[in-house]
């Protein structure tokens, strides 16, 4: 039996990423507490942040946009221009942030590497923010190919199995997100191991949960190697 390939997801599945998204969301609702309360607020980021995936991808750039224009809508375009600015500065401050990988991933990675796996990483987001942590998650060495893509569906891994040829069933993907890492793998017949994250963004939220096929669910990724070694 070939050795397969194992994929891991960056965002909060490497490293940590939802609670710097969710402590800048927060400085938002302080800024904009004058206007309107937190739940008209983050409904609103939402709906915005909904409407620029498509136009601007996944990503703190889109996500600083979406910022800005929920100020604006929430103010009724009364939000001034140093409000502004604070808002641009915390999307800037997002992309300088330290990488925190996610405790136990350095051992997980090594103990696979040492195997003698292929691995991977497979991130969506902004590539230059995304290229960026990957160099500072102090993991990049160990890994035999990065790919950056702007959605995370079944055309995409197809494309990236194809391109490294590897066959589905050698394929392991592991993630926190059930939409985006784990069911589009699933259905190309390769395998998945789910490691929930504290925080789901909520357009990662899986749409249909009564119609999930039977998902492998690890407690922490410290879990992983012995799930792989099980597959
Ligand atoms: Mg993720």
């Amino acid at each position: 039996m070939t050795l397969p390939t194992i994929a891991f997801d960056g965002d909060d599945t490497l490293w940590h990423n939802e609670t710097l998204f969710a402590g800048t969301q927060q400085h938002l609702r302080d800024i904009l507490a004058v206007h309107v309360p937190a739940e008209t607020i983050d409904r609103t980021l939402l709906a915005r942040e909904r409407a620029n995936l498509a136009l601007f991808g996944y990503g703190v750039k889109g996500f600083t946009l979406s910022m800005i224009e929920t100020a604006i809508e929430v103010s009724d375009a009364t939000v001034t221009a140093a409000e502004i600015q604070r808002l641009i500065e915390l999307g800037k401050a997002m992309l300088s942030s330290p990488v925190n990988p996610i405790d136990g991933v350095d051992a997980v990675v090594e103990s696979l590497k040492r195997r003698g796996h292929r691995l991977m990483v497979i991130t969506k987001g902004d590539l230059f923010d995304q290229e960026s942590k990957v160099a500072r998650s102090g993991l990049a060495d160990l890994f035999d190919a990065v790919e950056i893509v702007s959605e995370k569906d079944e055309a995409t891994y197809r494309a990236i199995l194809d391109r490294h040829e590897i066959a589905p069933a050698d394929f392991v993907m592991v993630g926190n997100s059930i939409r985006s890492d784990i069911l589009p793998v699933l259905a190309l017949g390769g395998h998945a191991i789910h490691v929930p994250y504290a925080i789901t963004w909520a357009i990662e939220h899986a749409d249909n949960t009564a119609d999930l096929p039977p998902i492998l669910k690890a407690g922490s990724i410290a879990e992983v190697p012995e799930m792989i070694a099980g597959l």
